[in-house]
């Protein structure tokens, strides 16, 4: 048994950055979260999540042999090159205006990410 277990939630000051990072990057490049705000907030939640537990926001949509590596190899880290060089987000954190699932907003309340957090808990 260990002694101490890792929490399974980011840190706000994480959770701070994430949101701050995704606004920005949403409205530099075009792109909108989803129509459903929980998609948004999970994403945002898991990114936030590996940049604690990493430190680097490691995309949380993909399953990974050694997750150290791959935050070594710079890919996976958001944005990922997909993203950067295609706008491909298979996260569905970054849409572009023609997808079917794209909404209008490039800001996040914080108390969406509030909600999803306390599911995850
Ligand atoms: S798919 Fe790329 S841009 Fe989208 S959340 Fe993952 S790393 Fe970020």
């Amino acid at each position: 048994m260990t002694t101490t277990e890792s929490s399974k939630l980011s840190s706000e000051k994480s959770l701070e950055a994430m949101k701050n990072f995704a606004e920005t990057y949403a409205k530099r490049t075009g792109t909108y979260f989803c129509v459903d705000p929980s998609v948004t907030a999970v994403v945002i939640e898991g990114l936030a999540k590996h940049k604690d537990d990493l430190g680097a926001p490691l995309c949380p949509c993909r399953h990974y042999e050694d997750k150290e590596a791959e935050v070594k190899a710079t890919f996976w880290n958001c944005p990922c090159i997909p993203m950067r060089e295609r706008k491909e987000c298979h996260c569905m954190l970054f849409l572009t205006p023609d997808n079917e699932f794209a909404g209008q907003e490039q800001d996040i309340p914080m108390s969406e990410l509030e909600a999803v957090r306390a599911t995850l808990a």
